[in-house]
């Protein structure tokens, strides 16, 4: 494990500019609400069970450095999915989780 302070928790608002961004955002663009989960660092919010990586390289858990919510059912996380983004501050090598209900 890195000997730097943990990432604190961040929460990541959307800002869509375009109308069809804030349709979707908004969930009147057809189907269900975008997810507000989004952050950077913290703890992850696991959907399902824990499935921390662990470093291919020095073979430590992986840091969450952040996870993206679903942006409704069509946009391509099925059912409130969400990406969890992993990083080795050791040796700078990244891996991402994708769970989904
Ligand atoms: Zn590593």
């Amino acid at each position: 494990m890195s000997d730097r302070e943990p990432i604190p928790e961040i929460p990541l608002r959307m800002a869509p500019e375009s109308s069809k961004a804030k349709a979707l955002v908004d969930g009147s663009y057809g189907h269900q609400e975008a997810g507000d989960r989004h952050k950077l660092g913290g703890d992850p919010d696991w959907i399902q069970g824990d499935e921390t990586p662990e470093c291919p390289e020095c073979g430590e858990p992986m840091e969450l450095y952040g996870q993206l919510d679903h942006l409704g059912s069509v946009e391509g996380l099925k059912d409130g999915g969400m990406i969890y983004v992993f990083l080795c501050r050791k040796c700078y090598i990244t891996e991402s989780v994708l769970q989904f209900h």
